[in-house]
């Protein structure tokens, strides 16, 4: 099949006009609205940068943008994203005009209400960063806290399914989305904005302005803390996060051979580069849990997690085993805490929780992000 290139896609957004209501004349190329167009094996991904007044109505023109390029030969999916902002070339969080009261480009002006912010990662996809996310949320809940969860995962958002979520967030303002409702936590993520299945494809300013939108554009209201599914991996968009977002700490998950592996300790510098407090390791899928016999087998070299944090002078949070529940539970957007509170995992992760929870309430909070030039 013929390969689509850079230039067919710019050349039919060319012929479809850009907003009246944004100026009069010209198309989305012409006029600079069409950014960080990546393309990639037939899947292409761009953004329209739009006035930020117009918002919403723009997404026919969202739409009619996506299907011109989609009936390209060779365009296997296309995902065009509205921004309602240019973001800077830096890398750093777009700005907007402060509301009365709040300092302007101010960490807190960007989250107003929200008392922590703390990121779940990983070295790497697939050690349980997202399991371990909505469990840890559903977690700070028992502990009688106010709890947000923000899927900033937007490689792969796996919230929805994991808290039994689906649909279109609401707006009642036409600016600011309503963050969904499960188990008491209030959650956004990318997954209810894109159609499911969509390949998504990102790049640096695409993810920040992506992720600033989730974090100031979502009514979160008055919470104690709110739970950020990163990203796996430390590249880019990872570092760029963690310096855009007032994160109060963060949190790294990894298995025992994900430790073995070192992975762990990049997520570890990685924060340390931005200066944002390592909360501490949790060990997930630590030890086999047998579901006939309860017999626990340690089939990884169980416990590095823990000699390894003293190593890199952070704090062992605990370990989580390998248990067929704690899969099942979350397939079935039911997580084991949220459905079966008392069982030993869920309270390890309410012991977790509450240790994160002291430490956060000790430390102060963080009010501005530090935003590294590079
Ligand atoms: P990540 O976010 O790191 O990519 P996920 O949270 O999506 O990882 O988990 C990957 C898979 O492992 C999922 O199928 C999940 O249900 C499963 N999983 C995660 N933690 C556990 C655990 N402790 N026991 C059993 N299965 C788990």
């Amino acid at each position: 099949m013929a390969s689509v290139t850079e230039a067919e896609i710019r050349s039919i957004l060319s012929t479809i006009a850009a907003p009246e209501a944004q100026g009069p004349g010209g198309n989305l190329i012409d006029r600079g609205m069409v950014q960080g167009l990546v393309l990639r094996d037939g899947h292409v991904g761009f953004t329209i940068e739009v006035d930020p007044a117009l918002g919403d109505k723009l997404e026919p023109l969202r739409k009619m943008a996506e299907a011109a390029v989609m009936k390209l030969p060779g365009v296997l999916s296309v995902t065009a994203v509205l921004t309602a902002h240019k973001a800077p070339a830096t890398g750093a969080a777009p700005q907007r005009p402060a509301a009365p009261g709040q300092k302007p480009g101010g960490a807190k002006a960007l989250v107003p209400g929200v008392k922590h912010i703390i990121a779940i990662a990983s070295g790497k996809g697939g050690v349980g960063k997202s399991t371990t996310a909505t469990n840890l949320a559903l977690a700070f809940t028992t502990l009688g806290l106010k709890v947000g969860l923000l899927d900033a995962d937007i490689y792969g958002p796996s919230q929805p399914r994991l808290m039994g979520l689906s649909g279109r967030p609401e707006s009642k303002d036409g600016k600011t989305l309503e963050p969904k409702q499960s188990f008491g936590v209030k959650v956004m993520s990318m997954g209810f904005l894109i159609e499911e299945d969509t390949p998504m494809i990102w790049r640096g300013p695409m993810v920040m302005s992506a992720i600033t939108q989730l974090l100031r554009e979502v009514n979160w209201g008055e919470l104690d803390i709110l739970v950020c599914d990163l990203p796996p991996g430390t590249g880019d968009a990872q570092l760029t996060m963690s310096q855009s977002v007032p994160l109060s700490g963060a949190v790294i998950v990894s298995t025992p051979q994900d430790i073995a592996l070192l992975d762990a300790k990049k997520g570890l510098n990685m924060f340390r580069k931005v200066d944002v407090p390592v909360l501490g390791i949790i060990e997930n899928m630590s030890y086999f849990s047998c579901p006939n016999c309860g017999h626990r087998s340690d089939i990884f070299a169980h416990g590095g997690a823990q000699r390894e944090a003293v190593k890199f002078g952070v704090d062992f949070l605990g370990e989580i085993p390998l248990d067929i529940k704690i899969r099942e539970t979350s397939d079935a957007g039911t997580p084991i805490v949220a459905s079966e509170p008392t069982s030993p995992h869920s309270l390890a992760y309410g012991e977790i929780a509450a240790k994160i929870w002291n430490k956060l309430e000790k430390t102060p909070q963080r009010v501005a992000p530090r935003i590294v030039l590079k």
